[in-house]
């Protein structure tokens, strides 16, 4: 399923009077692992809850492989069936549910066998190398293990994109830079094209070849991650730069 493009066309997305999202074009391609900066509040979130159809947009149109799948007020298509799966800034793990039955939640909308199924999340427990821990309460493992939990519900559904929205806030250093090994070894492995959202350059350095730079609501600039890292004067690239030439 290399073909898979999601397009944005002008998309605008208000919350209540707080415009979140404006006149917002982009494409998004299986194969490109992508990262989406800019400051906080400037809309990133939103738009992963635009492509996953958990939101409509106000105005504008999300197109999947040139068809339509939300538009002005409208989701079209429903989550489950848009080939792509999120791990949530919070997590949201369901704190009464097992590991395990967190896991299978992520394949509620799937209509697979309940053998399949059970095949899907030992798998997916196992590529998160969490399985020894997939009768525990969330409440009962580490920070890093429930990072993996909530990576292994997204992936249990074998997306074509894998959205993680800035999954690394509140976890050291060290577990990140083994995290995003992991990352980068599974998504190689399973074919699955990232979108990651970051206020940190470095952490989409690691993992994406090209970058989205958002800026109050919309695309203020995007290109390879080489190129923007060396070229562009907006946050958070500009301040990455300037640490950089200090460093040096
Ligand atoms: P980011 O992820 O870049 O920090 P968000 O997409 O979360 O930005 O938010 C963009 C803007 O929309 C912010 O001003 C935020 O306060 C507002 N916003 C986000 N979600 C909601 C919501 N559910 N209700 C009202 N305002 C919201
Ligand atoms: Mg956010």
């Amino acid at each position: 399923m290399s073909e898979h493009t999601f397009e944005f066309v002008s998309v605008t997305k208000f919350y209540g009077r707080v415009r979140a999202v404006h006149d917002l074009s982009l494409s998004l391609h299986a194969g490109r692992h992508t990262a989406v900066l800019g400051p906080s509040g400037c809309g990133k979130s939103t738009l992963l809850r635009l492509l996953t159809g958990l939101e409509p947009p106000s105005s504008g149109t999300i197109l999947l492989n040139g068809r339509t799948i939300s538009q002005s007020g409208d989701v079209l298509i429903p989550p489950h069936q848009r080939g792509a799966a999120m791990v949530f800034q919070d997590l949201a793990l369901w704190p009464n549910l097992t590991v395990q039955e967190n896991v299978a939640l992520g394949l509620s909308g799937s209509r697979l066998s309940r053998q399949d199924s059970a095949r899907r999340i030992n798998e997916a427990l196992e590529l998160c190398r969490i399985a020894q821990v997939a009768k525990r309460l969330p409440g009962q493992l580490s920070g890093g293990q429930q990072q993996r939990a909530a990576l292994a519900r997204a992936l249990a559904v074998r997306p074509v994109f894998l959205l993680l929205d800035e999954p690394f806030s509140g976890i050291d250093l060290a577990l990140k830079a083994k995290l995003l090994d992991e990352i980068r070894v599974l998504t190689a492995a399973l074919r699955v094209t990232l979108i990651l959202v970051s206020h940190d350059p470095s952490d989409a350095l690691a993992v994406c070849e090209y970058a989205v730079v958002m800026d109050n609501g919309t695309v203020a600039d995007q290109g390879s991650m080489p190129e923007l890292l060396a070229t562009s004067s907006l946050e958070p690239l500009r301040t990455f730069r300037s640490v950089q030439q200090i460093g040096k």
